[in-house]
């Protein structure tokens, strides 16, 4: 039968809630009915919790029992599509349905009432004793011809104190009124500001252009190096995603980014978009929610987070630098954007552009095999030349002990220095080192809740576990055998590499750039701003830089230690640093000067440091795609983690041996099961971790299996259990 869109007050409903249960609930419509979808609010023992109308209710126990809907909650109702995608997202990484719901919702105030502030607009009265403040206030309010102000606004605008417009609206000179906070973000005029393209970028435009015409469901990887013209490219599919009348998505891998990234989409489409991450208000957060939803917002910039908003009519998924390992969320529901934003719009019938100069493997292989379609933008915008690429030897190069700028370096840093060019110093580690030891006793400095190194931010003056957060004071004495001043900094990060630059360019002036020396995203995009503005010479960043700023005068980039990501079993290592070496040399060169980057190693002759040098990614990708093809891991096979964690470490290796131990149905599809071993974040925050790996093959029916075989067991209180579907490290 089908479930009908509607329900009469009185029928039987099932309600799918945000608590933590495993099934659905029956309630009876409330007075006026409601639909399929609606939001509402129901009783639940004691509490009112908010939910959705997900069924008609099967009744299978007790008519007389069941309660009523509170009230249908003033939002638009959840469409079949986002109930459908909620639904297969579930599936597919083994989250319970609520907290799939959690992650639909987390919008504050849903099922509070549209909340309202007070705005001022010119009254029709005219006071009988005029001052100068009275005065300033209505001019102001002329000049803007009908605008409505808020009180803060008004008085700023006009110099004068509220009290003195206070003062107008009793007089009736100025009317006071209320407005919903919640107001329509202004329309993006896809003809508004556009660009005339290079032959390159505009083929690469009309055929984005025409699969979003297309209204179907596609997928494009976007390939281009930095500087070709990428971005460009996509907010054409934009414009005409806006053009159909349907919403667009951009997601990007970093908060820092988003602000750059508006101001160019104000440049073209001539207003800003909606924007949503987690830096946001809670009162913008509501807002964007819900006019999401009315489709009174175009356009979405976000976080990962923004593919589970209620949008009206959505045509078009960007996901920027789509190999970024922060598309993974690696808390509570473990899914990756990349592959939810495909999923969703498969159902939905939208586009994805998968957009990056060094797309992942997984991607790069379903480009090759025709899943996805290819767009590539082969030379770089303008006169801008890829950069010139060269190792130093570091096995040939004298470097004195605690100095990691070898002379060759430097003296290339030198040269730009004399030229007023920008020279940018990478190294992929934040702090002043990552190691602090003591000489006396050879004891390690480590956090207490985690199995991780405290490191050393000395522009804090504090010890920091980038596992956990915790800080504490740098102790002056050695907390294992109190010898006094034998504390020593081992290792370089890049607070470290700050001092060095300093003291080897005295003249220049020297700037960090790390997430974590700025209190803000606000500060940090201050920061940037200023250095492409030429406040600095030498930059020393860290990962950060890798991710599309653009610094028109950095000719040079130095990689301390283009080894350090090679190091280590997981089997990505060679792909992420490939992708981060490229990217992060592409920041040199840009507009019409050409650039360099050097990468200071000890191998090389690793294939990997050989394909970055060579630039050859055709032949790089081949050779890690049968690499993987060879192991049977993804994307040639499917994995998954199941992670144990509890504050007892005996007790969570028993029960993942118990579980190891009982693999019947994992065994039925012939899926290999390593471990127990220790997780690769082993400990953090005080509980153990513990992973157990499964491997299958591609088209084995891993999900289905991984649930019978968890069901067998039941893990005690202290004991908590995830599922990580496709793991990041393997
Ligand atoms: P990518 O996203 O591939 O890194 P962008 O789209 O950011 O490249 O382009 C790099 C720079 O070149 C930007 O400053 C952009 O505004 C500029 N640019 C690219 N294409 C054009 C064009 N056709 N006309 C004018 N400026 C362009
Ligand atoms: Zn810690």
């Amino acid at each position: 039968m089908q479930t009908p869109s509607f329900f009469n007050q009185g029928d039987l409903v099932a309600v799918l809630t945000t608590q933590p249960l495993d099934r659905l609930l029956d309630y009876k419509a409330p007075e006026g009915g409601c639909a399929i979808g609606a939001f509402v609010e129901v009783p639940l023992g004691p509490r009112k919790v908010i939910g959705v109308v997900w069924d008609a209710g099967r009744g299978d126990y007790d008519i007389a029992k069941i309660r009523s809907v509170i009230r249908v909650l003033d939002v638009a109702p959840m469409r079949e599509e986002m109930q459908i995608f909620l639904k297969r997202a579930a599936d597919y990484t083994l989250t319970p349905m609520a907290a799939m719901l959690r992650l639909a919702t987390r919008a504050p105030g849903l099922g509070d009432p549209p909340s309202m502030r007070k705005v001022y607009r010119l009254g029709t009265a005219e006071p009988t004793r005029m001052t100068d403040a009275r005065t300033r206030v209505l001019q102001v309010l002329r000049d803007y011809g009908g605008l409505a102000f808020t009180l803060k606004e008004l008085a700023d605008s006009a110099d004068v104190t509220s009290s003195v417009v206070k003062g107008l609206v009793k007089l009736g000179a100025v009317s006071e009124q209320d407005c919903p906070r919640d107001v329509p973000y202004p329309r993006l005029d896809p003809n508004y500001g556009g660009k005339s393209l290079t032959p390159d970028q505009d083929a690469g435009a009309k055929q984005l252009r025409s699969a979003v015409v297309s209204q179907n469901y596609g997928t494009t990887l976007l390939r281009g190096v930095t500087g070709s013209g990428k971005t460009e490219v996509y907010l054409e599919a934009v414009a005409e995603c806006l053009r159909q009348g349907r919403q667009a998505l951009v997601l990007l891998p970093e908060i820092a980014l988003t602000s750059e990234f508006l101001t160019r989409v104000e440049a073209r489409f001539g207003a800003r978009p909606a924007e949503w991450h987690s830096g946001v208000t809670m009162t913008e957060r509501r807002r964007a929610w819900r006019m999401v939803g009315q489709g009174a917002a175009d356009m979405v910039v976000g976080a990962r987070s923004a593919l589970f908003l209620p949008y009206q009519d959505l045509g078009l998924i960007v996901v920027d630098e789509e190999h970024d390992t922060s598309y993974k969320q690696e808390d509570g529901v473990l899914y990756n954007a990349r592959d939810m934003a495909v999923l969703r719009a498969s159902i939905l019938g939208a586009q994805v552009i998968l957009a990056s100069a060094t797309p992942s493997l997984e991607s790069w292989v379903n480009a090759e095999s025709g899943k996805y379609s290819k767009l590539e933008l082969t030379s770089r915008f303008g006169d801008a030349v890829l950069p010139d690429m060269q190792a130093i030897d570091m096995r040939d190069e004298v470097i004195p002990a605690d100095r990691w700028i070898s002379s060759s370096l430097q003296k290339a840093v030198q040269a730009r220095l004399d030229r007023n060019e920008q020279a940018l110093l990478f190294i992929n580690r934040r702090g002043y080192a990552p190691i602090t030891l003591c000489r006396a006793c050879g004891h390690q400095i480590g956090c207490d809740d985690c199995d991780a190194r405290m490191v050393e931010h000395r522009f804090q003056k504090r010890l920091v576990c980038h596992q956990c957060g915790e800080t504490k004071p740098m102790p002056s004495v050695c907390p294992s055998c109190d010898a006094e001043g034998r504390l020593a900094a081992v290792g370089p990060g890049v607070e470290r590499l700050t001092e060095e630059a300093q003291a080897l360019f005295p003249d220049a002036r020297v700037a960090t750039l790390s997430s974590d020396l700025y209190g803000s995203a606000r500060a940090l995009k201050a920061q940037i701003e200023a250095i492409a503005d030429g406040a600095a010479d030498v930059i020393i960043g860290t990962q950060l830089v890798a991710k599309g700023h653009n610094f028109q005068n950095l000719t040079l980039v130095g990689v301390i230690d283009a080894d350090l990501g090679l190091q280590g079993s997981d089997l990505r290592a060679a792909e992420r640093t490939f992708q981060l070496m490229r990217q992060v040399s592409g920041r040199a060169g840009r507009a019409d000067k050409p650039g360099q980057a050097l990468l200071q190693t000890y191998q090389p002759d690793h294939p990997v440091i050989r394909a970055i040098l060579s630039g050859d990614e055709e032949d790089f990708w081949k050779a890690e795609a049968a690499e993987r093809e060879q192991a049977g891991v993804p994307p040639f096979g499917r994995m998954a983690g199941i992670i144990l964690s509890s504050p007892n470490v005996q007790e969570v290796f028993d029960f993942a041996t118990e579980m190891a131990r009982n693999d019947a149905p994992l065994r039925q599809i012939n899926a290999q099961l390593f471990g127990p071993a220790p997780a690769p974040i082993a400990r953090i925050r005080g509980r153990h971790r513990v992973r157990l790996l499964i491997k299958a093959e591609k088209t084995a029916p891993l999900q289905a299996s991984v649930e019978r075989w968890i069901s067998q067991f039941r893990p005690p209180n202290s004991l908590r259990l995830s599922v990580d579907i496709d793991p990041q490290s393997f």
